[in-house]
């Protein structure tokens, strides 16, 4: 499938090492999720090109926290500028690695652009203290420094916004990274590693591999010179990440899976409630880690709500390939995901949920999946249970708040809850009892770069965006000055 873009050096096809593009001898096939038609062979990297690539970056290190805050700052401001600017070439490359409709790949290429101009400018408010000393000869002084090399692992779900909250922070911090995309969609981390290039980040500040996950993550967890991996994806890997990395004592940041219940309460604006829950549902065709996963609604407004949410699905979503006019919803990324969903529906159908709409694996290729809805849903069923990541509406039905709350935790994860009620002191008491890092109160859509994104449980740990952001990417040093008095 050839590719138009109005900048054909974003299509870069070998991996990216101190500010190189570096070929070898295996490829790696990227294709259309739509169709499976080849995209691009991109080089695939091993052992070798990731013990360069973490070489690269150590070297880099020095030269680059050694600059002002000020000039970092300026050269990602570049960055953001040029990213922007290419915005369209950028959505057209997402769209066509990994399926998303254009509107929605274009808004992450701005979301993901956002990260880099919030760090830019955050980068140059790293404070440190100054603390009272325990006696008067004494002075105590705290400062705040670049954790080091920082190994970033990112999904194929959000292949450009995933990988600019890692290294955005990690740069404004004055970390150096070597970063590993998801082999589905290397292309977007790639084109804008040639816009970093342009914008005049200095060769080994910022690596790209791309290759067998297992080999370079190996590479990457054990190696004494990388001291912080952050990572997004399943909560599996992420765990076992967490353990190769305690060799080496490595700081971790990990953005896991979530389990995100949509409790509707009787008082809520329902119109509302079914536009939240359309956004949040199904964006990006399921595929998000805050996706809602279950609906909990109240037993008052049960049927009303599932008869409104039904047919606005029927009137509004239309399957199809993401770079054509009035479609909304594209591919999964694989027939196995598509598997996946159609495995969870069909059990939980079989446990005594009802179907509603869709359900069946769609004709217009292996990896379109129909937005499907089932009601009568349990909390123990699959539906319920397992991270769905496709675009099925699981309705639970509930009668008191406090169920609805047991429900909501009766989960091992806790990355984004999201619930509607118009009731001030409901809103207090849900927001303070679902555990959950993110709560959405009468919103859909919770992510932006002021604020800090992460979850709790086997969610993971560490934050993303925001002024919070940038600690995961630091070390406090107190330094203690002694002989001040006379
Ligand atoms: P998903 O289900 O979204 O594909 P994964 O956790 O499998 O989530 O993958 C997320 C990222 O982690 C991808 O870049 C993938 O290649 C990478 N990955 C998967 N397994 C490993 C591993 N053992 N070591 C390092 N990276 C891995």
């Amino acid at each position: 499938m050839a590719l138009h873009l109005n900048d054909s050096g974003l299509i870069k096809t070998r991996a990216y090492i101190n500010g190189e593009w570096i070929s070898s001898r295996n490829s790696i096939s990227v294709r259309n999720p739509c169709d499976s038609s080849l995209i691009a062979r991109v080089a695939k990297a091993g052992c070798f090109e990731a013990q360069h690539a973490i070489d690269s970056a150590y070297q880099a290190l020095q030269p680059w926290q050694a600059k002002a805050a000020k000039e970092r700052a300026s050269i990602l401001r570049k960055w953001f500028n040029l990213i922007m600017e290419s915005q369209e070439d950028l959505a057209k490359i997402l769209t066509a690695e990994q399926g998303k409709v254009l509107a929605e790949a274009r808004a992450e290429i701005a979301y993901g652009a956002s990260y880099v101009e919030w760090f830019a400018e955050e980068a140059k408010r790293i404070y440190g203290d100054t603390i009272p000393a325990p006696s008067s000869d004494k002075r105590v002084v705290c400062i705040k420094q670049p954790v080091g090399v920082v190994a970033c692992i990112t999904p194929w779900n959000f292949p450009n916004a995933m990988l600019t909250r890692k290294i955005a922070p990690a740069l404004a911090a004055g970390c150096t990274v070597v970063c590993k995309p998801a082999s589905e969609t290397p292309l977007s981390a790639l084109a804008i590693a040639e816009l970093a290039h342009r914008a005049g980040i200095p060769k080994g500040v910022i690596n790209i591999v791309v290759g067998n996950a297992h080999e370079i993550g190996r590479v990457l967890t054990k190696s004494p010179l990388v001291r912080k991996l952050t990572f997004t994806g399943s909560t599996e890997v992420g765990k076992s990440l967490v353990a190769d990395c305690s060799t080496t004592l490595k700081k971790t940041s990990m953005e896991l899976g979530g389990n995100a219940p949509f409790i509707v309460f009787p008082d809520a604006d329902l119109k509302a409630a079914i536009s939240g829950l359309m956004a949040s549902k199904f964006r990006n065709s399921g595929q998000t880690c805050v996706c809602t996963n279950r609906v909990l609604v109240h037993e008052k407004i049960y049927e009303e709500f599932k008869q409104k949410l039904t047919s606005t699905i029927k009137e509004n979503l239309v399957l199809g390939h993401g770079d054509r006019e009035g479609v909304t919803n594209g591919p999964l990324i694989s027939q196995t995901a598509c598997e996946t969903v159609d495995r969870i529906v069909q059990v939980s159908l079989a446990k005594g949920a009802k179907l509603e709409l869709g359900g069946k694996p769609s004709r217009l290729g292996v990896c379109f999946y129909p937005p499907t809805v089932l009601s009568d849903v349990t909390n123990d069923m699959p539906a319920a249970r397992e991270e769905v990541f496709g675009p099925l509406v699981s309705l639970i039905r509930f009668t008191s708040e406090e169920q609805a709350i047991a429900i909501a935790n009766d989960t091992d994860v806790g990355l984004a809850a999201y619930f509607y009620t118009r009731d001030i002191g409901r809103v207090w008491r849900m927001g303070e009892a679902l555990e959950y890092g993110i709560v959405g109160i009468n919103e859909g859509i919770i992510s932006n770069e002021m604020a800090p994104f992460g979850g709790i449980k086997e969610s993971g740990h560490g934050r993303e965006g925001s002024k919070y952001g940038l600690d995961d990417y630091l070390e406090i040093k107190y330094m203690c000055m002694g002989g001040i008095d006379d």
